[in-house]
């Protein structure tokens, strides 16, 4: 049966951002521990810079942003949180811009499904199963095996248009 949820809407103009950024802090410390990992100080503070808007950062303007906080720390130790992140399901890449972005169900194995709204930024998640399954078949067809499926969808949000 084709299933479409709306994962996260495009309502980041108009929504308390702080239950969002509470959500996703909550979500990462029980998705931690689930995977008997920490969410060390410098993770947590990654993630929230991360979610301080539903726009995409880029792994350079942690950096900057983090210096606000602490002394700059060093890239690597940057990037290592990011990769931690993503690969616990917490945030998402999105390679056509090489950005980040809190994932808004980050409980559930999935891949991504991505509109960028080209005017201000704004990102939602999509989630369809069907469409994910229709991908590996199509390609299957042609003796190619998915490993990871991301889609990035350019356009105008209800906002913007
Ligand atoms: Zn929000
Ligand atoms: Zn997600
Ligand atoms: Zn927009």
């Amino acid at each position: 049966m084709a299933r479409k949820i709306v994962l996260q809407d495009f309502t980041a103009h108009k929504h308390d951002h702080a239950k969002c950024v509470f959500d996703a802090v909550a979500d990462a410390e029980s998705i931690c521990s689930a995977r008997q990992e920490r969410l060390t100080p410098i993770r947590k503070t990654v993630l929230e810079l991360v979610w301080k808007s539903h726009k995409p950062v880029k792994a350079y303007d942690l950096l900057t942003q983090l210096s606000e906080f602490h002394e700059r720390p060093a890239p690597p130790t940057v990037y290592r949180a990011l990769d931690f992140l993503q690969e616990a399901g917490l945030v998402h890449k999105i390679q056509s811009i090489n950005a980040y972005v809190g994932c808004a169900d980050p409980g559930r194995t999935h891949q991504g499904q991505f509109l960028i709204c080209r005017k201000c930024g704004d990102i939602a998640e999509l989630d369809d199963a069907s469409l994910t399954s229709r991908i590996s078949e199509n390609a299957k067809r042609v003796g190619f095996r998915v490993e990871t499926e991301t889609i990035e969808v350019t356009g105008l949000c209800k906002e913007c248009q």
